[in-house]
């Protein structure tokens, strides 16, 4: 990839509409969140010729913790979007097709399915520029702070930064904003945010970019890093930058006294005797960002209404391990729009649309949230990870097969 490739596509991405001219038009749809969940339903919206925007409090490109990998699934459905790898906007994707794991002093290579690595600052505005050229109206560095369902559609107050809050209407209402969101919903009932399910035991998500020089990567090569407090991915991008993404208990950040030092000393203990992979010096010199608790299940779909709708992270995610969260989040988005759009173009009844997407949903994601949780649980016992790494170097087919399993791609 040129340089210049790469500054074209993480150029910022100006609105494409302002702030008064959305106040005064009428939206078939409004999006909360421009991360895949959101840009991918709003480019499948869009496409059907329903009026569209897509709103978020972020000006883009924007970091995003991350551990930038594309499952099969994920490039299957950027494929459908329309990104495919071989187009200008995607060349920037590297194939990935192997992870080394790291535990208990331990190491072992094992094949992977062919997936594919893209930082989130490419990615992310890639998805958002397919959007606009379908039709959606972009409106960046605007929060939506609530939404409220009427009989005829949703009043959703949002503000840009440092303005005044308005007042917008839409027939349906997507909420895409990731495990952060915390969008109000008033019902007639009162005002409340989304109820989230979530397990007593979670992990938070750290993550960062490190200069290319910070340590030993091979590009197509992913690291897993496993160890008492969590585990760290490690993975080289397009543009020679290291991306670390992990997801540690919060007693340990706590235990360490900062999050460099949590991951500085989750890598030490992994690494055992192994050889350090990245410089701890650029941990520590690194901005680290936080994710709130990652595990968790939210409903997708406002059951009084039937006029709000959750997708992708912010409907359920489960710890990035098997790093499936972008690949979940495009596969949602496509249930999500067929499930809202009929043969003829229109918007579907509510009822109907609800009725489709929950269970389309369910079916689609229950067996892959499950499988991912055993996973997780098996992650907690690092005596049992160290040994199963430690038998991956001996019998690297049988362990591929069962990181397949694990991934959901046998
Ligand atoms: C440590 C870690 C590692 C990961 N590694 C991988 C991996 O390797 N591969 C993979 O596939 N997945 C991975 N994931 C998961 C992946 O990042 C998510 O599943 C994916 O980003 C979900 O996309 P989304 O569109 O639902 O949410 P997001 O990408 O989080 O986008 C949500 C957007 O909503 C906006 N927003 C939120 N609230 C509001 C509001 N009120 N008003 C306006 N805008 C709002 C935010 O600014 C944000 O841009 C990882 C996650 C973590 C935490």
């Amino acid at each position: 990839m040129t340089c210049d490739t790469f500054l074209r596509v993480a150029t910022p991405l100006p609105a494409t509409i302002t702030a008064a001219d959305v106040a005064g038009a009428t939206w078939d749809v409004i999006i909360i969140g421009a991360g895949p969940a959101g840009a991918a339903t709003a480019t499948q919206l869009a496409e059907a010729n329903l009026r569209v925007l897509l709103i978020d409090r972020d000006r883009f490109p924007r970091p995003k913790v991350c551990g930038c990998c594309l499952s099969p699934l994920a490039v299957d459905e950027l494929r459908r979007l329309g990104l495919a790898a071989e187009d200008t906007i995607s060349a920037v994707r590297l194939p990935l097709n192997h992870v080394q794991l790291i535990a208990g002093g331990r190491t072992a290579c094992l094949s992977l399915p062919v997936g594919a690595v893209q930082s989130r600052e490419t990615l992310d505005p890639a998805i958002i520029r397919q959007a606009i050229a379908a039709g959606t109206a972009w409106l960046p560095e605007t929060r939506v702070l609530s939404a409220r369902p009427n009989s005829t559609g949703v009043e959703v107050v949002a503000a840009a930064a440092g303005g005044q809050e308005q007042t917008l209407t839409t027939q349906r209402l997507i909420i895409a904003g990731g495990l952060a969101e915390a969008v109000r919903t008033i019902a007639p009932t009162g005002s409340r945010t989304a109820l989230r399910r979530r397990p007593p035991y979670n992990l938070i998500g750290l993550g960062t970019t490190l200069p290319g020089d910070s340590g030993s990567m091979q590009a197509g090569r992913l690291i897993m890093a496993v160890a008492r407090a969590g585990y760290c991915g490690l993975v080289q991008l397009e543009d020679g930058r290291i991306d670390l993404a992990a997801a540690v208990a919060p007693t340990a950040v706590a235990a360490a006294g900062s999050p460099a030092a949590a991951l500085t000393h989750l890598l030490a203990e992994a690494e055992g005797a192994t050889g350090r992979v990245i410089s701890p010096a650029a941990i520590t010199a690194a901005t680290i960002r936080a994710t709130p608790p990652l595990t968790h299940q939210t409903a997708p779909i406002d059951p009084a209404s039937n006029l709000m709708y959750r997708v992708g992270d912010a409907t359920g995610y489960v710890e990035p391990f098997t790093g499936e969260g972008i690949g979940w989040a495009l596969h949602a988005a496509r249930l999500l729009t067929e499930s809202l759009v009929g043969r003829d173009g229109q918007l579907l009844p509510p009822a109907t649309a609800a009725a489709s997407y929950r269970q389309r949903h369910r079916q689609s994601f229950a067996q892959r949230h499950r499988r991912c949780r055993g996973v997780a649980i098996a992650l907690r016992h690092p005596l049992l990870v160290a040994a199963a790494v430690r038998a991956a170097a001996w019998f690297p087919d049988l362990a591929g097969r069962v990181a397949r399993l694990c991934t959901g791609t046998e």
